[in-house]
């Protein structure tokens, strides 16, 4: 691999090893001409195959701009976004496959979004869910009022009875 700092045409191993559970390699590299080192980072091509069946390279950039876009007006920092497209990345990476369709990007955006903001999450959700009626926001509303309960009593009450009705509040 080329220098990155006198453009030399070569270099040197001088040493690699795995991070990131074996997802991922990285080399410290030395040039035989300047003498300066640097890192390689060698990881697999993660493809994701769209409805159409063309594949696409995964995109940390996209994900964050379909995120952004749900996020207008809201507030949500740049940092949040990105950070939120890393757990995505990672989600998908997770299951080890080379190819991912993209419903399952889709599907992986969902659950990190809802906690980062759910007003973009219902925005993110009626587009990729396709939402055509108001019955469909208005189920995604309660589910995230429940989730939203859920979160506040379940401090105390880790397991909320699905039966009976509600838990009663202390
Ligand atoms: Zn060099």
């Amino acid at each position: 691999m080329r220098c990155p700092y006198c453009r030399h045409a070569d270099s040197r191993v001088v040493d690699s090893r795995e991070a990131d559970d074996g997802q991922l390699i990285r080399r410290r590299r030395s040039c035989p001409e300047c003498g300066k080192r640097f890192t390689t980072v060698e990881e697999a091509v993660l493809a994701v195959v769209k409805r159409s069946g063309v594949t696409e390279p995964f995109s940390r950039a996209k994900i964050m701009s379909g995120v952004r876009k749900a996020c207008q007006g809201r507030p949500v920092d740049e940092d949040s976004i990105a950070l939120l497209a890393q757990k995505v990345e990672e989600t998908v990476r997770a299951k080890g496959a080379a190819e991912v369709p993209s419903h399952e990007v889709g599907l992986a955006i969902l659950p990190p979004l809802r906690e980062l903001d759910q007003v973009a999450y219902l925005r993110f959700a009626s587009v990729y869910k396709s939402f055509d009626s108001l019955d469909e926001f208005e189920k995604e509303i309660s589910a995230l009022r429940e989730a939203a309960t859920a979160r506040e009593t379940g401090v105390r009450h880790p397991v909320t009875p699905r039966s009976g009705g509600r838990a009663p509040r202390v």
